[in-house]
């Protein structure tokens, strides 16, 4: 049987960063369910008229499966909206899990992360040559608990570039953990509060201001902190990728 559920990232914020792919799937919806706290009703747009609408903000896992199964058993196609790519801090996981039991097929299609729509507004490249070549993407423990091994103060001592989410309301405790665990009080940060939206705003500081800085404008949610020397003095730094002795597949000569 053809698939009726479809997980979409819906990007960022601003509804043209949605894939054409997950466009496509919210036009021949009949039921569409989004988070409505981190989606722009905008992207609902592109429902076909009649399409039912239900944001999610305030539902119950229990009460969108009930949702789900019900179209479903009528014969009718679902979207679930998810901010960003539904791959990072989803909670797609219970979701899926909900349906398996159910026996309901599903189709995820991603999207673009706030992560790429962060870097893309800080004109950053997060791997520079020899400066960074890893990123990590981690929060700060909340009410969602994090696995020992990968508390802040032990990933900080990589000095990679790191993307933290959902942890813009702890950014005192972030930055603590950020200077025990290695990084310099110089190292560039930079906070990205609705990246893509129009009420974006970028902070870039080194990171002992950073805290002093985000607290003035009030920021705290819809955040994204990131840190590391990628966004240091990136001009005139060359990825080997361009130059001429550099062999690829691409480029042979
Ligand atoms: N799946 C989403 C993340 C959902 S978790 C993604 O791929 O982007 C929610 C967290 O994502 C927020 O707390 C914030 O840290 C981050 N976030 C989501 N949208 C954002 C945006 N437009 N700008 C900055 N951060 C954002």
């Amino acid at each position: 049987m053809a698939v009726q559920v479809y997980f979409i990232g819906a990007g960022p914020g601003d509804p043209k960063l949605i894939t054409i792919k997950g466009r496509e799937a919210i036009e021949r919806a009949d039921v569409i369910i989004y988070a409505d706290s981190l989606i722009d009703p905008e992207v609902c747009r592109f429902a076909r008229p009649g399409a039912e609408i239900h944001p999610s903000a305030s539902m119950s896992l229990e009460e969108m499966t009930a949702i789900i199964e019900n179209a479903v058993k009528e014969g009718k196609t679902v979207v679930r909206l998810q901010s960003g790519d539904p791959g990072i801090y989803g909670a797609i996981q219970e979701q899926m899990a909900a349906l398996d039991k159910r026996g309901i097929e599903y189709e995820i299609i991603p999207g673009v992360s706030s992560l790429f729509a962060a870097a893309a507004a800080l004109k950053a490249e997060l791997t520079i040559p020899e400066l960074a070549q890893t990123v990590i993407i981690t929060r700060l423990e909340g009410r969602t608990p994090v696995p020992p091994l990968e508390n802040l103060k032990s990933l900080a001592q990589h000095r990679s570039t790191m993307a933290i989410f959902l942890s813009a309301a702890l950014i005192e405790e972030v930055v603590a953990a950020l200077l025990d665990g290695g990084y310099s009080a110089e190292t560039p940060a930079a906070v990205v509060y609705k990246a893509s939206w129009q009420e974006e705003i970028v902070v870039r500081a080194p990171l002992k201001h950073l805290v002093g800085r985000v607290r003035k404008l009030g920021i705290r949610k819809q955040a994204l902190i990131l840190v590391g020397d990628f966004l240091g003095q990136q001009k005139g730094r060359r990825s080997r990728l361009y130059d001429g002795d550099f062999k690829h597949e691409f480029r042979q000569y």
